[in-house]
């Protein structure tokens, strides 16, 4: 979250005012306890009396349901203030992961609040709820800086001592399917280079998420859910068996092993699932077919879950149909997504 610590005190009487309603202009803590004490500053730069440890119930939460990954539906909550309208002509390169430092409701009353100078696109609650303040062709306050403001989009995470003290899985699931869904739309690398922390930006002094935010987890959870497409499907190759010779009534096992070098994670049984396939996909080699999935596809990745950076390995056997010499060109793919990098791999089928 960006703060203006020069604005806080009056952001802080505000939000009181705004929250409580004006009547004797006392606000009361025991009705609204979200507004209660803690003013838009950092906890950990406030003496522990300032600190409020307890709190009547929140309004209720409905946790969504634990199912990954799944389709975000936000809820449209949008700040009247705090944006800019469009981007300047900027493109949208970068994802910025936050943390609240304060309560989810206190969060979306400072981002409709001009005088906190602070906004985000996006607001996940402890239990995964996700709130949309600012469109993502509009510019959100929230990295401190305005370049990156107009190249990115902003995705706070509550995080508050007293509502939701760590990151829960339901956030995790819900940024994670909350990123594929922003790279999909807008076309954003998922990787460390494009989704980064506030504490990643140029010149902050902010080191928000901190520590305990894990991304290599968050980073393999976008990987489930990133839509397979010729920016997030790549492969690099590992090794091949030695090329079959073999007699008319001979099989013989092939096998190829791929990195997956892409963003989006090979997932067996998916819409994610890595195949080895025949480029062009022509059946003209199918007489050489055993068992293959399809007649341009003789494998399907044996692994369930095959991650960045993870090799899949790819078998299929041949039978020696007819007697010659066959080239068997191959290129991993993901059917309905896209095709793997070419590196022109074949095999040879010699069959006596
Ligand atoms: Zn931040």
């Amino acid at each position: 979250m960006q703060r203006l610590l020069r604005r806080s005190v009056v952001a802080v009487a505000i939000l009181l005012t705004s929250a409580v309603g004006i009547t004797d202009g006392i606000p009361r803590p025991s009705e609204h306890p979200d507004a209660a004490v803690v003013p838009l500053l950092d906890p950990a730069a406030m003496p522990e009396s300032a600190i409020p440890v307890a709190r009547a119930a929140m309004t209720s939460r409905s946790a969504p349901s634990l199912r990954f990954p799944y389709v975000p539906e936000p809820e449209y909550i949008t700040s009247p203030t705090n944006y800019w309208a469009g981007r300047d002509g900027a493109s949208i390169d970068y994802i910025v992961i936050h943390y609240t430092d304060i309560s989810y409701a206190r969060t979306l009353r400072a981002f409709s609040n001009l005088a906190s100078d602070v906004s985000a696109h996006y607001v996940i609650r402890g239990d995964g709820h996700i709130a949309q303040i600012v469109a993502e062709g509009d510019t959100a306050w929230h990295s401190g800086n305005a370049w990156y403001n107009r190249h990115s989009i902003g995705i706070e995470l509550e995080l508050d001592r007293v509502t939701n003290p760590v990151f829960t899985t339901e956030q995790y699931y819900a940024g994670a399917s909350l990123v594929c869904a922003i790279s999909a739309r807008q076309d954003v690398p998922l990787d460390r280079d494009h989704v980064i922390g506030h504490n990643e930006v140029p010149g902050t002094t902010h080191t928000d998420p901190g520590p305990t935010w894990d991304w290599p987890h968050f980073m393999w959870l976008t990987s489930l859910c990133a839509p397979p497409t010729s920016a997030t499907v790549h492969a690099s190759f590992v090794s091949e068996t030695p090329y079959p010779e073999i007699t008319a009534d001979d099989k013989a096992l092939v096998s190829v092993v791929l990195r997956n070098t892409g963003s989006t994670a090979w997932r067996k049984g998916t819409d994610q699932e890595a195949r080895l396939g025949i480029p062009g996909t022509s059946p003209d080699l199918a007489f050489l077919a055993d068992n293959w999935p399809a007649p341009e596809r003789p494998a399907i990745q044996q692994e369930d879950i095959v991650p960045p950076g993870g090799t899949a390995t790819f078998s299929f056997r041949v039978k020696g149909a007819v007697p010659g010499v066959f080239v068997v060109p191959l290129r991993g793919v993901v059917d309905g997504g896209a095709w793997m990098d070419d590196m022109g791999m074949f095999t040879v089928v010699t069959v006596r």
